[in-house]
């Protein structure tokens, strides 16, 4: 099987495996795992931040950072397709209590300008506006990366009001290598920010959230709130630093794999409208003799596997068990539909 439906499909390769199964390990609630510890400090010190927490999840060190943030009955401001809003099962409301005013942005991106009149005015029929939370890529988006210029301006907003600015980046890395920016000027911007480990990166588990020291320290006690307190975690971030050091450059493969699939496509008058391909996302619509349920089942037949993600939509994501052979192969079979 050709699995395109999600980068969370990856398995660690051998070599993967062998750099967890030769970490050094302690326990980590105790902050006793030298290997937890050492993948904490190499992101912060990628990103120039002061400080690092691995979790369980991307949705863990997103929710763990809003509660960080905000107090209950305080505004969260996003793009309505953010993870954190529509993926999260409520849990700005469930964990933090805390509203969303969401934004109607541009494929999963939104603006200054848009920030700056969804900040509530300070009066006490209003929620307090308190964390603005951006995603890039977007996933929704179909994998958009946002214009590092957009970011600063928004960055200026929250400044004047005083509102913290936290990046869900659980596909970070495929943002900066498709717009060449570097980890470090993120790291000047945001006051926290999570990092997936477990998308493009190829590793089985893990998430890690960054921001001032003081913030984590806040942030460990939440982890340990939310039952995140792992023990000999060691062996999970011995895959994430095997990640960090051997599969970022490679996520250019993956984007370079999803305009080749992107061009076969395109040539296919079942095939409606697509959104911009940017990274390792593609998102498009079926029509004519397909409906994307009929679509999915026959790709299956072929032992090629997508997504459903509406009633007329497609998402395919490229990772690292995607080969060039099954590129190749992939687009033989959707040549011949
Ligand atoms: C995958 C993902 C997350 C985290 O999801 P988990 O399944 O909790 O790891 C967060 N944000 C975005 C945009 C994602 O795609």
């Amino acid at each position: 099987m050709i699995d395109f439906r999600s980068d969370t499909f990856t398995k660690p390769t051998e070599a993967m495996l062998q750099a967890m199964y030769d970490a050094e390990v302690g326990d980590d609630v105790f902050e006793e795992d030298p290997t937890v510890n050492k993948l904490q400090l190499m992101l912060a010190e990628m990103f120039g931040m002061e400080a690092g927490l691995f979790c369980a999840s991307g949705t863990m060190t997103n929710q763990i950072a809003i509660k960080c943030h905000t107090q209950p009955g305080d505004e969260v401001i996003c793009d309505k397709l953010s993870h954190v809003y529509i993926y999260e099962g409520g849990g700005i409301a469930f964990n933090s209590g805390c509203q969303v005013k969401p934004v109607n942005g541009n494929l999963g991106r939104i603006k200054a300008s848009q920030v700056r009149e969804a900040v509530n005015p300070i009066d006490i029929h209003k929620a307090n506006s308190k964390l603005v939370s951006l995603e890039n890529t977007a996933n929704r988006g179909g994998g958009s990366c946002y214009e590092m210029r957009d970011i600063q301006e928004i960055k200026q907003v929250c400044l004047e009001y005083n509102l913290m600015l936290h990046l869900d980046g659980a596909r970070l890395f495929n943002a900066l290598i498709a717009k060449n920016e570097t980890p470090k000027e993120y790291g000047a911007i945001f006051n926290s920010i999570s990092i997936c480990l477990s998308k493009g990166l190829g590793a089985p588990v893990g998430s890690v959230l960054l921001g001032t020291k003081d913030f984590i320290k806040k942030a460990r006690r939440v982890r340990k709130v939310f039952g995140g307190g792992m023990r000999q975690a060691g062996y999970l971030a011995a895959a994430g630093i095997y990640a960090l050091e051997n599969n970022i450059e490679r996520l250019a493969l993956d984007h370079r794999h999803a305009q080749q699939i992107v061009a076969a496509l395109s040539e296919k008058d079942f095939i409606g409208n697509m959104y911009p391909v940017e990274t390792n996302i593609i998102i498009f619509e079926v029509k004519g003799k397909y409906s994307a349920q009929s679509l999915t089942g026959k790709l299956k037949e072929n032992n090629i596997l997508v997504m459903a993600i509406s009633a007329t939509q497609i998402r395919m994501v490229l990772h690292l068990d995607v080969t060039e052979e099954m590129v190749k192969e992939t687009i033989s079979v959707i040549t011949g539909l």
